[in-house]
């Protein structure tokens, strides 16, 4: 059978080592799937693939052994899928019946957050959907995940952009009995950020993360999480063969307007910068070449900041580069 491979890759099927085989990818933004959907998908695993699904490590679904020929029959199979996780959200998804139009930026992953995870600060799942109707159908490669706290068990460290939830925790002096035991655990656990003064919790704003564990260790709830809701968002962070690292901080303190609005800019800065005579370059790379203060201005342009938000002056990445002739692993060096 004669395949556009090109055409394929686009729409989310995925190129295999097996010969006349292709395997969908279902894509599940912020990571909760409604529990009839996995009937669906174990149908089509059934009827068309080898009868196994893969897990993907971004909170997809794979399903291997697809027949070329089956692709279209396939491809209105899912559109109950589609409906649910997608339409259902907002995301603007073309013809029906011929599947996902876009593979480039993957599939917003979200840790389990608010809805589950006495950690989080935020729903997590609610805001990877705000953000997959605005950055998806997208054919450049972009990873997007969003985590509840800093413990960051989504791993938004190791993407384009990871969205972590922080929290302007509040004292209710009147409740607290001194107990010191959101002191210990701060200290113990966190940032040290608190000290007992005259038997109560003093805060250092500038050693505070927005964690919010001292609202989960304080027995009298006299510390409780900010109405508002904060997001410290870290860039570039990849794994890949040439120079694997972790995110850096750009923005803490920003509200979800902010965060938003800073994700728009990405396509317009790719679509200036990237070049096109690569196969495919990542925005890590892209920026690498161009240099993190043009980076900068383009996701800040036309961004209102609110007044609590901090920019970063310079990215400082933990990662290492491999050199040809040694073998050796070089540390980055930080303000890179
Ligand atoms: S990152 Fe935080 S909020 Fe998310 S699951 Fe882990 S501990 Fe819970
Ligand atoms: S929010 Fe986290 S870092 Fe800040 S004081 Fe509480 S435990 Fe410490
Ligand atoms: S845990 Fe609560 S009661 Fe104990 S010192 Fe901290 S704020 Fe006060």
């Amino acid at each position: 059978m004669d395949l556009n491979t090109k055409s394929v890759i686009r729409n989310a099927w995925r190129i295999t080592s097996q010969r006349g085989r292709t395997c969908l990818r279902i894509r599940v933004p912020g990571g909760h799937l409604p529990a009839e959907l996995m009937t669906d998908i174990q149908q089509i695993a059934q009827q068309y693939g080898n009868g196994s699904v893969h897990i993907t490590t971004r909170q997809g679904f794979e399903v291997p052994g697809i027949r070329f020929e089956d692709m279209a029959a396939v491809n209105r199979r899912m559109q109950p899928i589609l409906d649910a996780l997608e339409v259902a959200i907002g995301v603007p998804m073309g013809q029906r019946g011929s599947g996902y139009p876009a593979a480039g930026t993957r599939n917003v992953a979200a840790c389990i957050g608010s809805r589950v995870c006495p950690f989080a600060n935020y729903d997590t799942t609610a805001l990877a959907a705000r953000i997959e109707r605005q950055v998806y159908p997208n054919h450049r490669h972009l990873k997007i995940a969003c985590t509840g706290c800093p413990n960051d068990c989504i791993k938004a460290h190791l993407q384009d952009f990871g969205i972590l939830g922080q929290t302007d925790v509040q004292l209710d002096a009147a409740r607290c009995i001194g107990c010191e035991a959101c002191q210990k655990n701060c200290k113990a656990r966190v940032t040290d950020a608190l000290e007992m003064r005259h038997g109560r919790p003093v805060r250092d704003a500038d050693q505070c993360i927005g964690c919010g564990e001292c609202v989960l260790k304080c027995p009298t709830g006299a510390w409780r999480r900010s109405a508002t809701k904060y997001y410290r968002m870290i860039i570039l962070g990849r794994t890949g063969k040439k120079n694997p690292r972790l995110a850096a901080t750009f923005l803490e303190w920003a509200t979800e307007e902010v965060i938003l609005a800073v994700l728009r800019n990405v396509y317009p800065f790719i679509e200036t910068h990237i070049d096109n005579r690569l196969p495919k370059e990542h925005l890590g790379y892209i920026v690498d070449r161009v240099g993190y203060e043009t980076f900068k201005n383009a996701l800040l342009k036309g961004v209102t900041l609110n007044d609590k938000a901090v920019v970063a002056g310079e990215l400082h990445f933990a990662g290492y580069r491999h050199r040809p002739q040694t073998h050796e692993p070089r540390h980055e060096p930080s303000g890179r």
